[in-house]
């Protein structure tokens, strides 16, 4: 069977990280994507490995996104440089 992938399933399991030496608690969504026909597995591109509270990091095999969260409303663009944002094109990845 070739699946053209038209249906997908996402899985976040969102993540209370409470730390030893004083440091604020940090909440972490952690993100998988998978075909919901055929069950392929989706990666994430252009991303660094690892774990951040500061910043989206993937899993070492590349499926699991841990994207740092936290909750309120009110935190939208505090603490970035909205000079930073920026739009890649596809054909500037290749
Ligand atoms: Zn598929």
């Amino acid at each position: 069977m070739n699946c053209e992938h038209f249906n997908f399933k996402a899985n976040v399991n969102v993540a209370r990280i409470e730390h030893t030496d004083n440091q604020p608690m940090t909440f972490s969504a952690d993100i998988t994507i998978n075909c919901a026909d055929c069950g392929e597995k989706f990666h994430f591109i252009g991303v660094d490995y690892g774990y951040s509270p500061l910043q989206p990091m993937l899993s070492a095999n590349v499926l699991e996104m841990r994207a740092p969260i936290r909750p309120g409303e009110s935190f939208v663009f505090a603490g970035y440089d909205k000079s930073k944002i920026k739009i890649i094109e596809s054909e500037e990845i290749n």
